[in-house]
């Protein structure tokens, strides 16, 4: 694979993982609390059910936002990982040398286009439920 494109690439996910990490703290104080407490809502008046609502809300949005971010931080440090072993760009099911179109469009891809489609259509033949993150593993290991 070529190297100058790897590098394009560590480049990115570095700057992404700092931009996940910088506003895990700082950011989210901001944009939460800021305009609550201009509205004068929050921890201005306490006790109201309608506070304690609002609360709720805000916590379940930051543990959606925190989930997210910890899914896609997996994700990067992965790749990052695979660069550093110098596999990054090989498709783990077989191999293979994923095509850098690919990559660009989904840069944390971690399988070529045959064996994605191969894969997507086996998860067709499962019933939503029981489908699971590690299910294609447990298929090559069976
Ligand atoms: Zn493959």
């Amino acid at each position: 694979m070529n190297q100058e494109f790897i590098t394009e690439m560590k480049n990115y996910f570095e700057n992404l993982l700092v931009e996940l990490e910088a506003p895990a703290e700082g950011n989210l104080e901001g944009e939460f609390s800021g305009p609550y407490n201009m509205l004068g809502l929050g921890k201005v008046s306490n006790g109201d059910d309608s506070d304690r609502a609002m609360d709720e809300r805000e916590k379940a949005l930051h543990a959606r936002l925190q989930a997210r971010r910890n899914f896609y931080q997996k994700k990067i440090k992965h790749a990052l990982e695979k660069i550093e072993n110098g596999n990054f760009g090989e498709c783990e099911e077989c191999g293979a040398d994923i095509s850098e179109e690919r990559l660009k469009a989904r840069p944390t891809a971690t399988m070529c286009i045959h064996c994605k489609e191969e894969q997507e259509q086996v998860e067709e033949l499962i019933p939503y439920k029981r489908r699971s993150h590690t299910y294609g593993q447990e298929i090559i290991s069976a």
